[in-house]
C-alpha cells in the first residue's frame, strides 16, 4: 500500500532528509531535525505524491488519504495533549507548503487552522490572553480566506483601517481583545459578502480546505513563472507539511526569527539573522516589519538600538545557537533556518541549505574544506560555475562620486545603474524597450518576480536581509538593496523622494548592493577584484580538470583578461577581429576589392607590419602560453563597404573610380553570406592573403624569441573548410612560407597547422583531415548554424519560442544540442582519432564557456575548450566538476 503520510515529532520520525523528492524541502527537514532531537512542532507530511495523484484525477485525493490523515492528526495530539477539533483543548495547526526546491514565498501557508468561534475561547482560556486569542484568530479568518476562498487581503486591511479610525489610534498593537471580536464579525460579514457562504467553522473543512489550496498553489502563475526562472520542473509537485502550532506573538518572551548558520550575502563564519519579539511567523519573512539583529555582533554592526536576541532571550539564544551548530556539522552545509519562541520555548520550524551570493558560496566552500567539514572536491562541487558571472561583473567604480540620496540594507551584492520603474509590469515593458530598469518598490511580493527578473536591481523601502526581495535577488544573483526607509514612494503619482529630491519613473538611479547605498543618476562602474577563496578554489579546479581551457582573444586588452583570468592560452585569434579599426579596414577592403593580384599585394603590404605587430604583441602578452590563430575567416558582407563615403574612400586607396568599386561590389554581392565567401575559400581564392598572415606569424616568433628568449610555437588554423585537399592546399602554403621565412632569418619556428571544424562534412571527413591536420577545433557557432540550417544572426525571433514549447531543450547557440550538433562532435573525434591517435581536439565556438556543454567535452574526452575571457574562470571550475562527475560515474 502507498504510503501518503509521514509523521514526526518528539525525537523521532518516519522521514530523513535523504526524501526529499518524496516529502519535499521543508518535510526533509523537519524530519531531520526530529531525528537529531531538535525541538520540532509535531505533524507530518502529505508527499508529493498526492500531488502528483491530485492533478491527475481532477483534483481528487487518494481514497485512503483521509484515513491516514486522521491517525497523524491523533499522533500530533498524543504528543500535545490536544485534540483537533475539541472545544476545551484545541489542536490548531499550520498548514505550509513545500516543494522538492525550494521557492521562497511562491506557495501559500496557512496558520492558526482550527480557530471558530468556540475554540477561539478555549485558546483565550488557556493562554490566559484574550487578545492574543482574538487576533490569532482574525489572522487565520484572513490568511484563510485569501489562500483558500481567493478573497484580497485588502478587503480585510481597510476594515481594520476603519475600525482604527473610528477608535482613533494609530497602529494595530493599540487594538484590544474586544476590538478584534468585532472586527471578526465584520471579517465573517466580508467573507459571507463575497463568497457567498460563512466562513467554515469545522475544524476538518478548514483542514481540507487549506491543504486542497496548497496542493493548489503549485499551479499558480507565479509559482509557474518561478519554476520556469528556475529550470524546477512541474511534475515535481510539492509536498504539504501539516503541524501543530507554536505561537511567537504569545507576549514578552516570544519570538519569531530566521537566521543562516553563515552570512549569506559574504560568507562570513558568524551567525547571521533577524527575529522580531511578541510577532508571528510570517511577519519576518514577509517584510512587513523591520526585523532586529539575532547577535550582539550584528545588532552593533548594523548600530541598531533595537535589543538583539541575545540580549532579550539570553537562554532560547544559547540553545538556538547550539541548534544551528548541530545542523550546520550534520549537513556540512550553510543552513537557512525558521524558528518560534514561544513563551521561553524555542521551536525549530525549518532547515534548508541557505541560499547565497557567489562571494558567499565561495567563502564558505573554502571555509567548510578547511575547517575539515568538506573535501576539496566537494568545495569545487558545491559553487556552481554560472554564478562566478556575479564576481566577474563590475561594481562601482571606488573613486567615482557618489549623490547617495538614501542608505539601506546591502541585501544583495552588485551594482547597477537602471531607470526607475514602479511596477513589476512597467520594468518588463521598459526592459522589453531595451532599457536598463531599476525596479522600486515599497516591498516585493512574489507576484513581482518577473519585474525584478526584467530589473537590473531592485530597491525596497520596507523589509530586511531575509525578506522577499533580498532572498529572490540574492537568488538571481541581482544587486538588491532593502529596507531604505528615508525614501517615500508615491505609487499613485509615479514617483519617490529622498534627500530633498522627487523623481519620477524614467530617472536614473544606481544601486549599490554591497554597501546598500542608493545613488542618484548612473555612475561609472570598475572591474571587480577577485578575493583570495577565489583564488584557492581555482588553484584546487586547476588540480581536477583534465581539459585545458583557453581563451578566444584577439586583441591585447583580451589576452591580458584570459592571462588574469587564468587561461592556458590562446584557442582562438580571430585575425578578421584585428581589421575592425578604420585605418586597417579600409586596407581588408582595398585587398578584398582588388580585381588584381597587384591591387591585392599592395593592400597586403600594408597589413603586413600591422599584422607582425599584432602577433608580437600578443605573444609578447602570453609570455610563452600557446596561441592559435586563424587565418581570415571574413564574412564577406561584414567588411565591404556601405556608405558613399566609404566607398569613396576604398576607391581613392585603390586609384580606381568609385563607379568601379560599386561593380565590384555588386559582383561580389551574395544571397547567403554565411554560406558565401568566406572561411578557407579565401585562402583558396587568393593564397597571397594567406601567405600574408603565415609570413606576419613566423617573423612575429622570430621577433620575440629574438627580445625575449621564449620559443614561441603559433599554431595556425583554417577556417570553415569541407574537404582534405582544401586544406592541404592552405598548409602547403604555409610550409612554404615557413621555410622561407626560416632561410630569410636563419631561425626556424616550430609550429603546427590544424583547422576548424565548422561543417557536418568536415565532421564527417574528420578521419581523413585528421592525416594532414595538427589538431582540430570545433566551431559550434558555424556547426550549428550548417547542422540545423539555423542562421546564427537571425534565429533568435523564433528559437525562444521552440525551446519554450519544448521543440528544443535550449538555445542551441548558447549550450550545444547534443543530440545533433553533438553528434556531429562525437563522430568528428572518433574518426579523427581513429586516423591519429593523440590528436588534440578543442572547441571555440561560444559553447566553449558553456557548462553544460563542456561537460559534454569531457565525456568526449575533447583536449581543450575556448571561450571569451570572462567566461575563462566559469570554463575553469566547470571543467573540473566534469572531471570529478566523469570519475564518479567510472567508479560506480
Ligand atoms: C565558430 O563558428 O564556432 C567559431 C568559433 O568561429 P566564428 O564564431 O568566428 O565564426
Ligand atoms: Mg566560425
Amino acid at each position: 500500500m502507498v504510503k501518503w503520510v509521514y509523521t514526526f515529532g518528539a525525537g523521532k520520525a518516519e522521514g530523513s532528509s535523504d526524501m526529499r523528492d518524496l516529502l519535499g524541502g521543508k518535510g526533509a527537514g523537519l524530519a531531520e531535525m526530529a531525528n537529531l532531537g531538535l525541538p520540532v512542532p509535531p505533524g507530518f507530511t502529505i508527499t508529493t505524491e498526492v500531488c502528483t495523484y491530485f492533478y491527475e484525477n481532477e483534483r481528487r485525493f487518494p481514497p485512503q488519504l483521509a484515513a491516514d490523515v486522521e491517525t497523524a492528526l491523533g499522533f500530533i495530539g498524543r504528543l500535545t495533549g490536544k485534540a483537533f477539533g475539541d472545544n476545551e483543548a484545541p489542536l490548531l495547526l499550520s498548514v505550509r507548503s513545500g516543494a522538492r526546491a525550494s521557492m521562497p514565498g511562491m506557495m501559500d501557508t496557512v496558520l492558526n487552522l482550527g480557530l471558530n468561534d468556540v475554540t477561539v475561547r478555549a485558546l483565550a482560556q488557556n493562554s490566559g490572553d484574550e487578545r492574543f486569542a482574538y487576533d490569532s484568530y482574525r489572522r487565520f479568518i484572513q490568511m484563510y480566506s485569501s489562500v483558500v476562498l481567493g478573497i484580497g487581503h485588502h478587503h480585510f486591511e481597510d476594515a481594520v483601517e476603519y475600525h482604527k479610525e473610528a477608535r482613533g489610534v494609530t497602529f494595530d498593537t493599540e487594538l484590544g481583545a474586544e476590538d478584534w471580536e468585532k472586527l471578526i464579525v465584520a471579517f465573517k460579514a466580508k467573507v459571507v459578502e463575497a463568497s457567498g457562504k460563512p466562513f467554515p467553522q469545522a475544524p476538518k473543512e478548514q483542514l481540507w480546505g487549506a491543504i486542497a489550496a496548497v496542493f493548489g498553489s503549485w499551479l499558480t502563475p507565479r509559482a509557474i513563472t518561478y519554476r520556469r526562472i528556475h529550470g524546477i520542473p512541474a511534475n515535481w509537485g510539492t509536498a504539504v507539511n501539516v503541524q501543530a502550532m507554536v505561537f511567537g506573538n504569545m507576549g514578552p518572551t516570544s519570538a519569531t526569527g530566521v537566521a543562516f548558520t553563515r552570512n549569506p550575502s559574504t560568507g562570513a563564519k558568524e551567525l547571521y539573522g533577524e527575529f522580531l519579539l511578541n510577532a508571528q511567523g510570517e511577519d519576518v519573512v514577509a517584510g512587513i516589519r523591520t526585523p532586529n539583529a539575532i547577535t550582539e555582533a550584528s545588532r552593533c554592526a548594523a548600530g541598531s538600538d533595537q535589543p538583539s536576541m541575545e540580549t532579550a532571550l539570553p537562554a532560547v539564544f544559547a540553545e538556538f545557537v547550539r541548534a544551528t551548530e548541530l545542523l550546520e556539522r550534520h549537513y556540512r552545509d550553510m543552513q537557512d533556518v525558521e524558528f518560534t519562541v514561544e513563551n521561553g520555548k524555542l521551536w525549530m520550524l525549518q532547515t534548508r541549505t541557505g541560499k547565497r551570493t557567489s562571494v558567499a558560496a565561495l567563502r564558505v566552500a573554502v571555509d567548510m574544506t578547511h575547517e575539515g567539514l568538506i573535501a576539496r572536491d566537494e568545495a569545487i562541487a558545491r559553487v556552481d560555475p554560472a554564478s562566478l558571472d556575479q564576481l566577474l561583473h563590475p561594481a562601482i567604480d571606488p573613486v567615482a562620486t557618489r549623490k547617495v540620496i538614501a542608505t539601506g540594507l546591502p541585501a544583495s551584492p552588485g551594482a547597477a545603474s537602471g531607470e526607475i520603474a514602479f511596477t513589476a509590469d512597467e520594468a518588463e515593458q521598459m526592459k522589453n524597450m531595451g532599457r536598463k530598469v531599476i525596479l522600486v518598490r515599497i516591498e516585493t511580493s512574489p507576484d513581482d518576480i518577473h519585474g525584478m527578473h526584467a530589473a537590473e536591481g531592485v530597491l525596497t523601502t520596507r523589509g530586511g536581509m531575509t525578506s522577499h526581495a533580498a532572498v529572490v535577488a540574492r537568488g538571481m544573483g541581482k544587486p538588491c538593496v532593502t529596507g531604505a526607509a528615508a525614501i517615500r514612494v508615491d505609487y499613485a503619482n509615479a514617483t519617490m523622494s529622498a534627500a530633498g529630491v522627487t523623481f519620477k519613473r524614467g530617472d536614473m538611479l544606481t544601486l549599490d548592493g554591497a554597501t546598500g547605498e542608493v545613488i542618484q543618476g548612473a555612475i561609472e562602474m570598475s572591474q571587480p577584484e577577485l578575493s583570495g577563496e577565489f583564488a584557492i578554489l581555482m588553484k584546487w579546479a586547476d588540480e581536477v580538470r583534465r581539459m585545458q581551457v583557453r581563451a578566444n582573444a584577439e586583441t591585447p586588452p583580451d589576452a591580458r583578461a584570459a592571462r588574469k583570468f587564468g587561461a592556458d592560452g590562446i584557442g582562438l585569434c580571430r585575425t578578421e577581429h584585428m581589421f575592425f579599426e578604420t585605418d586597417r579596414l579600409t586596407a581588408v577592403r582595398q585587398m578584398i576589392l582588388a580585381d588584381d593580384l597587384a591591387g591585392r599585394r599592395a593592400a597586403l603590404a600594408k597589413l603586413l607590419p600591422m599584422q607582425r605587430g599584432d602577433f608580437i604583441e600578443l605573444f609578447e602578452i602570453m609570455g610563452g602560453l600557446p596561441v592559435t590563430i586563424r587565418l581570415l575567416d571574413p564574412p564577406l558582407h561584414e567588411f565591404l563597404p556601405q556608405t558613399a563615403a566609404e566607398i569613396d574612400e576604398v576607391a581613392e586607396a585603390l586609384g580606381v573610380p568609385a563607379e568601379k568599386i560599386c561593380s565590384r561590389l555588386a559582383d561580389l554581392r551574395e544571397v547567403n553570406p554565411m554560406l558565401g565567401f568566406r572561411g578557407s575559400r579565401l585562402a583558396i581564392a587568393f593564397p597571397e592573403i594567406a601567405e600574408m598572415q603565415a609570413r606576419a606569424i613566423f617573423e612575429a616568433a622570430v621577433e620575440v624569441k629574438r627580445r625575449t628568449g621564449e620559443l614561441v610555437r603559433p599554431e595556425i588554423m583554417t577556417p570553415l573548410i569541407i574537404a582534405k585537399p582544401e586544406f592541404d592546399l592552405i598548409k602547403a602554403k604555409v610550409d612554404a612560407i615557413a621555410r622561407t621565412v626560416a632561410e630569410e632569418t636563419g631561425q626556424a619556428v616550430p609550429y603546427t597547422v590544424g583547422t576548424m571544424v565548422e561543417t557536418p562534412r568536415a565532421s564527417l571527413r574528420a578521419g581523413e583531415i585528421a592525416e594532414s591536420a595538427a589538431f582540430l577545433s570545433f566551431g559550434t557557432n558555424d556547426l550549428t548554424q550548417t547542422c540545423m540550417a539555423l542562421s546564427r544572426d537571425d534565429a533568435s525571433s523564433f528559437l525562444g519560442r521552440y525551446v519554450a514549447l519544448g521543440i528544443l531543450p535550449a538555445d542551441p547557440f548558447v549550450t550545444i544540442d547534443q543530440d545533433g550538433v553533438g553528434e556531429l562532435v562525437a563522430i568528428g573525434v572518433e574518426r579523427s582519432r581513429a586516423a591519429r591517435p593523440g590528436i588534440k581536439l578543442g572547441i571555440c565556438g561560444e559553447h566553449g564557456g558553456d557548462p553544460a556543454t563542456i561537460a559534454f567535452c569531457e565525456k568526449l574526452g575533447l583536449d581543450y575548450v575556448s571561450c571569451s575571457p570572462f567566461r575563462v574562470p566559469i570554463a575553469r571550475l566547470a571543467a573540473a566538476q566534469a572531471t570529478l562527475r566523469r570519475k564518479a560515474s567510472n567508479t560506480d
